[in-house]
């Protein structure tokens, strides 16, 4: 399939075509469809197999539409990722998979070199997605003003280094204040054992991608 056969809103095929996408990567074309109907995706994916799009596309595509019907703003996406460089790439990400919906997307990058006070005015615009790592989130949820009471999606991405970077804590922590029916997507490089604690924490069912 192409991108406009995997069922994304219009703008999002464009601005995936300003960027010379020709065609859907396999992890695209599978978890696209899958995270577009709601299920909860665990899937294997190495960085370079653009993996970044396959749940970015989807997430933006499925806030464009609640947003079609209810213009309320909250912050209904939270991405966590290990590091402030794969926050930077994904943020970069949402923007340019925005171009031609950049008045309905607003995000926000929440790491650890932001104060709390430019936080805390990040935060006050109600981001629909952000994107932290996984300490920062934690400390944003009780110190500077994250909100997650309607949060819809939920991503984990390099997830297998979320969990090697230390990171257990916080995400327990984060796991206790989502409201119920967050739809989670996990990419991960590998599916070692240990995803498995962040899977029964996160995951209704999830979909396995092993590509
Ligand atoms: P990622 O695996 O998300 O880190 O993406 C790796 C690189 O592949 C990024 O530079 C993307 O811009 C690029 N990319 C992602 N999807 C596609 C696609 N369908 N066609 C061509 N390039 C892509």
């Amino acid at each position: 399939p192409s991108f406009a056969e995997l069922g994304l809103d219009p703008r999002l095929v464009q601005a995936v075509a300003k960027q010379s996408f020709e065609k859907p990567t396999l992890v695209q074309r599978k978890a696209i469809p899958l995270a577009l109907q709601g299920q909860d995706v665990l899937c294997k994916a190495k960085t370079g197999s653009g993996k970044t799009a396959a749940y970015v596309l989807p997430l933006i595509s499925g806030i464009l539409k609640r947003k079609s019907t209810d213009p309320t703003s909250f912050t209904a996406a939270l991405i966590l990722v290990p590091t402030r460089e794969l926050a930077d790439q994904v943020f970069k990400a949402i923007e340019l998979f925005s171009a031609f919906c950049s008045k309905d997307i607003q995000a926000a990058k929440l790491t650890e070199n932001v104060s709390d006070v430019v936080q805390r005015s990040l935060l006050s615009n109600v981001p629909d997605i952000v994107v932290s790592t996984p300490s920062r989130a934690w400390h944003s949820i009780n110190a500077a003003g994250l909100s997650l009471e309607k949060l819809h999606y939920l991503v984990l991405d390099e997830a297998d280094l979320v969990l090697s970077y230390g990171y257990d804590e916080d995400m327990e922590n984060i796991s206790r204040t989502l409201p119920k029916g967050v739809q989670t997507i996990m990419m991960s490089a590998t599916l070692s054992a240990e995803l498995d604690t962040l899977k029964s924490i996160f995951c209704r069912n999830p979909t396995l991608l092993d590509l």
